[in-house]
Formats: structure tokens, sequence, C-alpha cells
């Protein structure tokens, strides 16, 4: 990335993309801006390609520098200065407003937006626009590992322990988890675990890149891993390996979990699974005998319609063999959006209030209204999950004006062919981004905002540890950053007829220290409490770990070690039944489908595709299938095939592999357009969490014949 005509500069920052948030350093000389490596405890110097190219879209040529209105006349977008995108989006809002109710205008942010972002966006949501309506991408990511461990723990920390104790395990269990593809950099903990004698036990699908390294590899069919997780209690119930006094002393509810995992002798969950019951005694013999065991779920097990209760069966195991709050050991989700650990904590979901507090919590209404400087009974209701309000958009019932930050969910929803044609039929569509992803191509109004690089902010890695993004250098000209769009939409509402208390920051145009400030505030008492966080204090070490309530005491790096947060200090078993998935193979789609990642690209792709050393690493989607199947079907590899849903289709070329089970085919979900994966995928939902069933569905396979 090059900028002519500045001093060299340095600074230490962390990689814009994934939840590990490597530490880096960033360095512009002759305009030029190079990515250096940095000692960083979660990554020890070590970044993938993603982190190593990140500095390419700083001056890519299709970053957008200039507002875009989209012309009524021709359709379209053109470009236009802020004074008047602004009022067009602020009349907008008031046209919808005016005609529909204030729900009628809804939000949309990220998972990667920093934690000044996403809370200044739930204000703006609650207290601006005062619509109930808003939600994120995060719904999508790791929402049903948060709801199962809210509901054991009493909190929701992706890694209650850092991430160091991965490599001091004896046993450690990944579950639909693939960092070798998805976070490199944590694999050296891995390799520290096996070289200590440890045992690496992978459970997924397919033959990763992660399951290759492992001792064990466990197969199932997609959507099997409750049955698993039971027959893996089930085990340690048989074989005397439950923690009786770990269970007595720390937990309630075990008696109903005990009885419901009975009937899951292995050879049962074998029979639905296809895992052999030996490999399920095995495993829960290394983790129960180890003196320090791990058990990580991550997408794999998460992005179903029963993701809250296949976390659930996990965390019953970790907690029947005494592992949570025990030095080394525990439960965790590995987290995937860069902030999706922040950016659920400070109230840009549905059902929150900054600091992790429940927005029907009358207390924490009062809280956080008195933080706002409006009163508590102004402040709008629960809204409802990702998926529910997308789908709903421009219905009778749904919001007719949208506002997104930071999230492409024309590539990222589940049957995104509906939600494209839903985002098409609003009245007001906004897309603030700084490239024209897939969503942006379709909006009324598109706002250029600032990189990584060009703010400064914080954000909250997979381990609760707070870190600070600092700004190289400024955003370019024409371009602002989302909390000065923010505070720009909010002086403009405020000039109207209801008064709207100001931002934090507003004078300074959306100060990121100001509103960080106030977001201390607001957590403050809550569940994640970042009062005691400051800027200087993350600063001064690698990072502030939440809770910390007071400056002057301590951070948290490892939670539950006395006592869970729950009312009475105990965990919470649930017991919990396998179920089918919400859509199984018959004879018109005989082939379950599921979804994933590659190491060259992230998310929606909408940055990693653009970047040159990552489309030559990765340029194309494709379907992997075993080549039993592609035999039977007469497909060869590389030839276009055509996967087909009851939802829709996807083309890319065939790639034949023997990693994966000859009953399902997998697509990476990071390309639009025709190789668009998820406009197969299914929108059935987790009840608990809003979570899409991203990872099974039904479908058949074709070749696609050459004309
Ligand atoms: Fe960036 Fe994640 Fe790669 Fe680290 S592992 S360099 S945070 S994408």
């Amino acid at each position: 990335a090059t900028r002519p005509g500045r001093e060299p500069r340095e600074v230490a920052t962390h990689c814009p993309y994934c939840a590990l948030q490597c530490g880096m350093r960033l360095r512009e000389e002759d305009g030029r801006v190079a990515v250096l490596p940095r000692q960083f405890p979660t990554n020890r110097g070590g970044l993938c390609q993603k982190g190593w190219t990140a500095a390419e879209l700083l001056d890519h040529p299709e970053r957008l520098t200039t507002p875009l209105l989209r012309d009524p006349r021709t359709g379209e977008l053109r470009p236009a200065s802020w004074d008047a995108a602004l009022d067009r989006i602020v009349a907008g809002v008031r046209a919808v407003q005016r005609g529909h109710g204030r729900d009628a205008v809804a939000v949309f942010g990220g998972g990667g937006l920093t934690n000044e972002k996403a809370y200044a966006l739930g204000r703006f949501a609650r207290v601006a626009l005062r619509t109930r309506h808003i939600d994120y991408n995060g719904r999508f990511c790791m929402s049903s590992a948060a709801a199962a461990g809210m509901r054991a723990f009493g909190v929701d920390r992706g890694l209650p322990f850092p991430l160091a104790d991965l490599g001091r395990a004896d046993t450690l269990l990944l579950v639909g988890a693939n960092p070798a593809e998805t976070m490199p950099p944590l694999v050296r903990w891995l390799a520290e675990q096996r070289e200590r004698g440890g045992r690496l036990i992978v459970v997924d699908p397919r033959l990763t890149a992660t399951a290759r390294q492992a001792d064990l590899h466990l197969q199932p069919l997609p959507g099997t891993d409750l049955a698993v997780a039971n027959a893996l209690l089930h085990v340690a119930l048989t074989e005397g390996l439950v923690d009786r006094e770990y269970v007595a002393a720390r937990t309630t509810g075990f008696e109903a979990v005990r009885r419901s995992v009975t009937a899951w002798w292995p050879a049962r969950a074998e029979a639905l699974s296809g895992v052999p019951a030996a490999d399920l005694e095995a495993t829960a013999r290394a983790l129960g005998t180890a003196e320090r065991a791990i058990i990580l779920t991550a997408r794999g097990a998460e992005q179903h319609a029963k993701g809250v209760d296949t976390v659930t069966g996990f965390v019953n195991l970790a907690l029947a063999l005494g592992l949570p709050g025990r030095p080394g050991s525990g439960y965790g989700c590995l987290t995937g959006q860069g902030n999706g650990q922040g950016g659920r904590e400070h109230g840009q979901k549905a059902d929150q209030l900054p600091g992790y507090r429940r927005i029907d919590d009358p207390a924490a209404r009062e809280h956080v209204a008195g933080v706002w400087g409006v009163p508590a009974d102004e402040l709008p209701g629960p809204g409802v999950p990702a998926y529910e309000l997308l789908d709903s958009l421009g219905t009778p019932a749904g919001p007719r004006a949208l506002l997104v930050f930071g999230s492409n969910p024309v590539v990222s929803a589940p049957r995104a062919a509906r939600v494209e044609r839903r985002l098409r039929g609003l009245d007001l569509l906004v897309v603030v981004d700084f490239l024209l992803s897939e969503t942006a191509a379709l909006a009324d109004v598109v706002l250029p905002t600032a990189q990584w690089a060009e703010e400064d902010g914080t954000m909250t890695n997979l381990e609760g540890r707070v870190l600070r993004r600092r700004a190289l250098r400024p955003p370019p000209p024409g371009v602002r950053t989302d909390l000065e769009i923010l505070a720009g939409l909010t002086a403009r509402l405020r000039a109207g007829a209801t008064p709207v208390p100001p931002p934090a920051g507003e004078e300074d145009g959306g100060d990121p220290r100001a509103v960080f400030a106030e977001l201390r505030r607001a957590s403050a008492g809550g569940p994640a409490d970042y009062a005691g966080v400051s800027w200087e204090r993350i600063d001064e070490r690698d990072g502030v770990f939440w809770p910390c309530p007071a400056e002057d005491g301590p951070d948290t790096p490892r939670l539950f070690v006395d006592r869970f947060a729950t009312p009475d200090g105990r965990a919470r078993f649930h017991p919990v039944e396998h179920r089918p998935a919400a859509e199984e193979v018959c004879a018109e789609y005989p082939l379950h489908f599921t979804t994933g990642r590659v190491l060259a690209q992230y998310q929606s792709g909408t940055q990693t595709r653009r970047v040159a050393a990552l489309r030559r690493a990765a340029p194309d989607a494709f379907v992997e299938l075993h080549p039993d199947l592609a035999a039977r079907l007469g497909i060869g590899d590389g030839e276009l095939v055509r996967v087909v849903s009851r939802r829709g289709e996807l083309r890319a070329p065939a790639r034949l592999s023997a990693a994966i089970r000859p009953d399902t085919v997998f697509a990476p979900f990071h390309w639009g357009g025709a190789a668009r994966a998820n406009s197969v995928t299914n929108d059935a939902v987790d009840p608990v969490s809003g979570m899409p069933e991203f990872k099974i569905c039904a479908v058949r396979l074709e070749r696609v014949e050459r004309p």
C-alpha cells in the first residue's frame, strides 16, 4: 500500500481479520505500508497469509473514497457529497418512520467493528433512531456457543482462560474447528501441546488440515455431534471418570443429565454418526484420565438448528469431568470474527444492552438509560435475531429501511437469494463499507468508511483480552470513520422534531476515546465489565482481560476459578437430546451439504478476494466430493458441477478428495454470484440463539453439461 509524502511512522497494532487478533507492526515509509512481525502472547510473532497482506487494501484501486447515491432516473450509483448523502439518509429515515413507525427502520452491524463502534451503533439505534431493530452478523457466527455458555456458566467469554493453556493440555478435543486453515498461528499451541506429550482429538466430518495433525480423528455424519457428546458422557459415567466431588460442589442439575445419557451407548451413537464405538470410548478415556483437558467447539458444532444443545452436550461433558475453572483445563469456543467477542458485548445484539446486559432487565435498562441521558421507559425493547430481521425486511410487518455497517449479508446470510430479494424491496438501504460489497452494490446510499490502520479503538479477542487498535495514518480525503458517520447522522436527527441526546464524542466528530470512556461507564457492574479497562492500561501491557471493574484492581485472565457467574455460583447442567437436522436427505436430495472456510479467504470475501496474493492462492470456489461419489455420478476432477437444494443452487468446479465422507459434499462460502454457497443453505434457525443451520442441508449434485 502506498501514499507518498508522509514521514516514516510505525505503530504496534493487530490484524484486521479473525478473532485471534494477531499482534503486528505497521510501518509506513516513503508512502509504503509494510506489515512487520510483532511478539504478542497469542501469535508469538506468527501471522497467516491474510495478516501479511492486510495492508494491500489501504490504497486498493477499488477503495471507496466518496459517498455514492443511487440516481432515481438511471438506477446507477453516482458520487455525491457527504451533505447530500447524509441528508438523503435522514430524509429517508424520517419518511419511513413517519409512515410506518419507529421500528420500520433497522440497523445491521458486524462482528468486525471495534468495541467503540459496536457500542455507538447500539446507542444510535436505540436513542437516535428509537428502533428496537438492531442485530448483527455475529448471530451467524458463535451465537449458539454464547447462548450455551450463558445458560451453563452465567456468562459467555469465548475462552475463559488464556490461549497459552492449550499448549499445556494433556488432552485437547476440538469439535468442528479447523484452526490450521482459519487461525494458523494458533496451531503452534497445538504443536506445543503434542510436543509435551499431549493428545489432540479432532471431531470433523472432513479430514481437514487440523484433523491430519490429530492423534485421533472422529468423522461423524454432519449434524450428529450431539449424539457424539452424549455418548462420550455415557462412557465417562460407565467407566467411573466423572468427577463426583466437583459435580457436587460446583454444579446443579447433574442427575437429569445423567439419566438423559443412559441410553447413549457408544454403539447407538456409532449407528447414528458413523464414529466407531471404540473411538468414542478412547476419546472419553483420554479426556477423563487426563490431568489437564480442554474441550473446544467452533462453527462446525454451532451452526445448526440445534447448535445451542450441541454445545451444551460438550459443556455437560466438561462439567462432568470437572474441567471448567481448573487451571489448564476447561471448555471454550473458538470465536471467529475479528471482534466476534467484543462485538457481542456492547449492545448491537437485539436482546442486549452494553456490558452484556439483558435488554429486558429493568435494572439494566435503568443503568444504561442513565448513562445515555434518556428515560428508561423510552428505551425500545428487544428486537429479533439477524435472520428473522433480514427475512422480514420489506414485508408488511417488517422494517422498510436498513442501515448496514461492516457486513455483507447478500453473501453471508443463509438462503441468500431470498435475503437479496428482501433487500431489493426496501424503501431505503444504506451500506457503510470501504469496498463495494455485493450488499453495497444494492444500496440507495453507500458511505465510504475508514480501514483498520486509519483509526484508533479497541478490539476484544477470543480470550476476552481487550486490545488496542492504533492508527498508522488518517483515512484518505473524502473518507470518514464509522463513529464520525454516526455522529453526523445523530446531529441531523437531533435537528428534527424529536430531541436526541448527543452521543459521546460528538463534539469531536465521534472521538473513539470519548466513546470508550462512555462504554466503560455503561458496562460497569455488568457481566462484561470494562469499567477498569483504560487505553493507557492496555498500552502498558499486552491487553486487559474482562471483567475488570476497577482501574486499580486486577483483570481476569481465568474465569470460574472459585465460582461461576450464576446467582448461586454453580454451573448448570442441562439435559439435551439429539434430534435430526431440520432437513434430511431424501430420494430427490440424497446428499448432505456442509460449508466452511479456506485459509486464504475471510468471511464473505469482500476484502480477501481483492488481495492479489490471496486471489492467487484461492482464486475460486469449489465443490469438494469423495472420489467414490464422483465415480458414481460420472463427475471428473475440475468439471463444473451444480449443487441444488430446495432453496437454490451453486455452480463451481468439482474438487475430488478422499478427505470427505462419500455421503457429503462441501463448499466454501467466501464467494458470491453463481458460486454462492449460501444460495443452497437452510434458513432453519436454533430456537434459542437464532443461529441458522449453515452446516447441514439436503442437496443433489449434477454435472453441468457444457454447451
Ligand atoms: Fe490475522 Fe487471524 Fe491470520 Fe492472525 S490468524 S494473521 S488474526 S487472519
